[in-house]
């Protein structure tokens, strides 16, 4: 099952010789791609596109995810560091070497399989950023199950409406995370999620790490992990060793996870991903991209530094699965890029030897608001790249990180629904100059259009148009809507009649080298540090507040985050925001009610309250005109607006 080094010898070595290939011979170039992978049957079709714009990868060929990950490592790499766990939230410190991940994985898939999780059955994990939220994921996959990770800031409703789309057998959660040193508590909100679905998991599996002492368990549905892990050790039955729980091979387009995103609806989209595709994406995209070199030999080990969150897509791809299917070291660190001090990010890299690191824009910007001696007080030379993605990178923020460890800063941009980079540039392949403000080019796979908003014509170099993806989307993106085909085809390749594209919901523009650069969304969609939130989303939960009539939520500018949402809001009794300290405590009432129903992730920062909102004569929010004069900007046509004082009201509360 071992890959064929001769076959990865013969990629061209430019990068316009690189990606010409990946387009013109994909066949030719994406078999050499899958041979980073091991296959226990061999794939006879690359792709099957039959049935457009549903792409199935490397047809017949049978793998899994948590054998590539772990178990085809161990004859190598047994001893090496495979996950390296850091928490500056509860001090504390873990490493687990393959072999030891190996152990962990296979404790947990047995204890899976004992609670009856079988092939395609859904386990949906909502935990804190600790190691067994790793173990969770890759023993779900082990057993051929699909796992749904909800990111652990995400409030009760939010939650419910995720296990009412994912049907989980299972869930797994723990008593509690910590922010800022504060204990979080999820088991609480995990039990009021469930009473609110209608398809409530038979089990809950309970981390518990004493963070909690008022932790309730439900008798005969909640399992405490520790007590599971003891029965499923071996001590039991006199031995000393883990159960080992046999990969189940599927084939390659079976579901691996779903992970929820936020559209113009209310109602989250679960992207659901492949296997095969998936982890040939993510074996590629780590030399060629991501320019680690651990892959190149058994021998060598290199360590990558991922600072997401495992609740992202960000988090699945580069915590976890692209660099330990890559054999390298990953780094999961719980805490913020400030806490103790904001050195610690670069004395990790420091102690660990981080060749490249994952980050966001906020995060740097977050971080350039502090000292800069802590940016030369650890020795950062290890440090070959540092990639930025998730929202637009800012020259003054790229240039700061660059000059102050002396990396080389790239921007690359993505979507959950791609699940690796959609544009970026590929040192690995080539260290091609770099332009600020710019994700550089279309990585190998991708075939590329900008479009007309109307017509669709292919726009002119430096013209605005509708970044888009000629189908099959390349191996490791999104296959479907989970559950739901219909919303996948309508949502995202229904926007040009003149033909049958994917499309991004991003503007972006060309310039005459080629260079891409990203000019904001098409749609509700806004773009918080690096996180993507639904305005229909906030408004839904803000409209849950019992004096809400009415509702319209902008995304506004703002220099740390790039966007915060802004809310407009009508009441249903005056009386209720009548004076500007009974408006304060409205407000700070219906920040509550989102924390409770989305999770603070999308608490509003300001919410005015207004009489009436901008709407056209047809009834449709004026978003783009609020959004503009939230910006100090010119509101644009008005033509069609049903009653001008509603933007006057929204000025007036704007400017106090
Ligand atoms: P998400 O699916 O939550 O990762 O959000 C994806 C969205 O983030 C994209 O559609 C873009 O709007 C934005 N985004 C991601 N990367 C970049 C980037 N490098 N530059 C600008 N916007 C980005």
């Amino acid at each position: 099952m071992a890959a064929s080094s001769e076959k990865l010898m013969s990629q061209p070595r430019s990068y316009q010789q690189f990606y010409k290939q990946s387009v013109s011979e994909p066949d030719v170039f994406w078999t050499r791609e899958a041979a980073r992978i091991d296959w226990v049957k061999p794939f006879t079709r690359v792709c099957d596109f039959s049935n457009p714009p549903f792409a199935k990868w490397f047809v017949g060929g049978e793998t899994n995810l948590c054998y590539n990950a772990i178990d085809r490592h161990l004859a190598t790499r047994a001893d090496q560091n495979a996950l390296v766990w850091i928490s500056s939230e509860v001090e504390a410190q873990r490493t687990f070497t393959y072999r030891q991940l190996f152990d962990e994985v296979n404790r947990f898939a047995a204890i899976l399989k004992s609670l009856g999780v079988g092939k395609g059955d859904r386990v949906l994990i909502y935990m804190p950023m600790i190691p067994e939220a790793v173990f969770a994921m890759l023993a779900t996959v082990r057993i051929g199950a699909i796992h749904s990770v909800v990111f652990g800031g995400f409030a009760a409703a939010s939650l419910a409406a995720r296990i009412d789309d994912a049907k989980p057998k299972v869930m797994i959660t723990a008593d509690a995370g910590s922010r800022m040193g504060k204990i979080i508590p999820l088991k609480p909100l995990t039990d009021e999620a469930i009473q609110f679905a209608g398809h409530p998991p038979k089990h809950v599996v309970v981390v518990n790490r004493g963070l909690d002492k008022n932790i309730q368990y439900i008798p005969g549905r909640d399992m405490d992990y520790m007590a599971l892990c003891h029965r499923h050790s071996g001590k039991d039955s006199g031995k000393d060793s883990t159960e080992i729980v046999p990969c189940e091979w599927v084939e390659s387009s079976h579901p691996s996870y779903i992970l929820y995103t936020s559209g113009t609806t209310g109602k989250p989209k679960g992207v659901q991903r492949d296997t095969g595709g998936y982890a040939v994406a993510l074996a590629a995209s780590m030399p060629h991209i991501f320019d680690m070199r651990s892959g190149s030999s058994p021998q060598f080990a290199e360590t990558f530094f991922c600072t997401s969150d495992i609740g992202w897509v960000v988090g699945h791809s580069y915590i976890i699965y692209g660099p330990l299917i890559n054999g390298c070291t990953t780094i999961m660190y719980d805490g913020l890029p400030v806490r103790p001090d904001a050195g610690i990010w670069w004395k990790i890299v420091e102690e660990y030897k981080v060749s490249v690191m994952f980050s966001s824009p906020t995060a740097v910007r977050v971080l350039k608001k502090q000292d800069p001696a802590f940016l030369t007080k650890y020795d950062t030379s290890s440090l070959r790249y540092l990639f930025l993605a998730g929202e637009p990178l800012d020259q003054p923020t790229s240039d700061w990180i660059e000059k102050g460890i002396n990396v080389k800063v790239i921007d690359n941009y993505w979507q959950t629904e791609s699940g690796w980079p959609i544009l970026s540039a590929e040192p690995g392949i080539e260290d091609t100059p770099r332009k600020c403000g710019s994700p550089s080019f279309a990585s190998y796979g991708y075939r590329i259009k900008l479009k007309h908003e109307e017509t669709g014509l292919p726009v002119a170099p430096n013209e605005k148009g509708v970044l888009c993806i000629q189908p099959p989307l390349p191996p490791g993106c999104m296959s479907t809507i989970w559950g739901d085909d219909a919303r996948f085809v309508k949502t995202y390749f229904s926007s040009f009649k003149d033909e049958q594209v994917y499309t991004t919901f991003d503007w972006a523009t060309c310039d005459q080298d080629g260079y891409y650069f990203i000019m904001g969304r098409t749609d509700d969609v806004i773009n918080v540090a690096g996180h993507r939130l639904g305005t229909r989303e906030i408004e839904e939960a803000i409209q849950a507040h019992h004096n809400i009539a009415e509702v319209a939520v902008v995304g506004v500018a703002d220099a740390l985050k790039g966007q915060v949402p802004i809310a407009f809001a009508v009441v249903k009794n005056a009386a209720k925001t009548a004076t500007p300290e009974l408006a304060a405590i409205h407000e700070k009432e219906v920040m509550a009610t989102v924390d409770h129903e989305l999770g603070a992730i999308g608490r509003p920062a300001r919410v005015y309250f207004v009489t009436v909102l901008p709407k056209t004569r047809s009834g449709k929010l004026l978003r783009r005109s609020i959004q503009a004069i939230c910006e100090g900007r010119d509101p644009g046509d008005l033509t069609t607006i049903e009653d001008l004082s509603a933007l006057d009201q929204v000025k007036q509360q704007v400017e106090n």
